[in-house]
């Protein structure tokens, strides 16, 4: 391992919902890194291209170049050893074989800051973000709005009927939603709308505002 002297590396975790502000924040500290002359690198997985090929997008249409890696191992290949900040995003794409390089680049002297989804369409926690949180120096949480009530949102509504753990998408296919207006998988068209002021259960009809 190649240790830089002198130097001592830390992980930083960012996790929560889609649309909370994750992509945001990490963008955010990475330009900051930037600015202070710091050696950046960014990566993203491949599975994420749902903007760009070879950058971060966030929601708010900020933006990143960064490095596509087909799995956890090749950060370590396409590291440059200069490198004194990391930036991964869509760490939920990249499974628990994160954690040891996460912690390997950490211990020699890297600051690593991750991001991704700390909980997947069912709400169940997501791999690798809960180990993380326990591994990492700082952990935030970021929260959406939830786009049924306004309340603060911690959860990934998925609206598309699918059983499968990664279906890659954003706005229509997925949403913010409170803990109270999340309903685990897919939601029913015959929506409670409890959060009308007044208001009765409606009887079938869609699940759109
Ligand atoms: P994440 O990486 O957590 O998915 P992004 O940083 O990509 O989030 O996007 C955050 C942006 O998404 C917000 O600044 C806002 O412009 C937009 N957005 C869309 N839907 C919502 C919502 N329900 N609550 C908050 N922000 C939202
Ligand atoms: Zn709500």
């Amino acid at each position: 391992m190649n240790f830089v002297a002198g130097k001592t590396g830390w992980i930083e975790v960012i996790c929560g919902p889609m649309f909370s502000g994750k992509s945001e924040e990490l963008i955010r500290r990475l330009r900051r890194a930037m600015i202070a002359r710091q050696r950046v690198q960014v990566f993203k997985p491949v599975l994420d291209n749902r903007y760009s090929a070879d950058e971060i997008v966030s929601h708010g249409e900020l933006r990143m170049k960064s490095e596509v890696v087909e799995d956890a191992s090749e950060i370590l290949t396409r590291l440059d050893w200069r490198t004194e900040v990391l930036g991964i995003d869509e760490a939920n794409f990249l499974g628990q074989e994160l954690i040891p390089v996460v912690t390997q680049l950490a211990d020699s002297g890297k600051q690593v800051i991750v991001s991704g989804l700390d909980t997947d369409y069912m709400g169940r926690p997501f791999p690798p973000i809960p180990d993380l949180l326990c591994l990492a120096e700082s952990i935030a949480k970021t929260l959406a709005i939830c786009m049924r009530c306004g309340a603060p949102a911690k959860h990934t509504q998925r609206l598309v009927d699918s059983d499968e753990l990664i279906v890659v998408g954003a706005a229509g296919i997925y949403e913010a939603r409170c803990r109270r207006c999340f309903e685990p998988g897919v939601p029913k068209q015959g929506y409670l709308e409890f959060a009308r002021p007044g208001g009765s259960a409606v009887q079938g009809g869609s699940a759109s505002r």
